[in-house]
């Protein structure tokens, strides 16, 4: 099968091989912007996969069986404010959490509420992502692919207020 149409790497592998790559000295094209980052999630995790079979074969092996390096936190807020997550998956996230026994967060905030609907489906988002991320792609597809930035990328209008300094996304 050609590499390209089956990833050789979960996104969570591929996430933890570039940032070890990285480590080493890897650098990816620099100056793009986040999402050109995350679409490129497979690929650039090739080209540090096999940057570390050259220098480090331990360090991948490490990297394979580490744990994600993206907070749910912080990855739900990247995931919700892209712009490509709609109202649509918004439904479909919080549905599907719903059913699984997810607790919609009570507000207090005097929010309208489609915020409340947002925030509602922001933490849906977070708690796939620490449970069962293959679903999470399953509901939303792509849009549930996140790369780790490198300091190079570019910055977004909306900050990630879920980011906190245990998390390795990069911002
Ligand atoms: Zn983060």
């Amino acid at each position: 099968m050609e590499p390209e149409h089956a990833p050789e790497f979960s996104d969570r592998q591929a996430r933890a091989t570039i940032l070890a790559a990285e480590s080493l000295g890897f650098e990816r094209e620099p100056d793009l912007y986040p999402a050109h980052y995350n679409h490129d999630l497979h690929e650039d995790a090739q080209y540090a996969a096999e940057y570390l079979r050259k220098r480090d074969p331990a360090r991948l092996e490490a990297a394979l069986a580490s744990d994600e390096s993206i907070l749910a936190q912080c990855a739900a807020w990247r995931i919700t404010e892209t712009g490509r997550f709609t109202l649509a998956d918004a439904d479909i996230v919080l549905r599907a959490a719903t059913a699984r026994g997810f607790q919609r967060p009570p507000s207090d905030l005097p929010l309208l509420a489609h915020a409340i609907h947002w925030d509602q489906a922001r933490a849906a988002v977070a708690y796939f992502w620490e449970q069962d991320p293959e679903q999470l792609e399953a509901l939303i597809g792509e849009t549930a692919r996140l790369a780790p930035l490198p300091d190079t990328a570019r910055s977004t209008e909306h900050g990630c207020r879920g980011h906190v300094d245990s998390c390795r996304c990069g911002r």
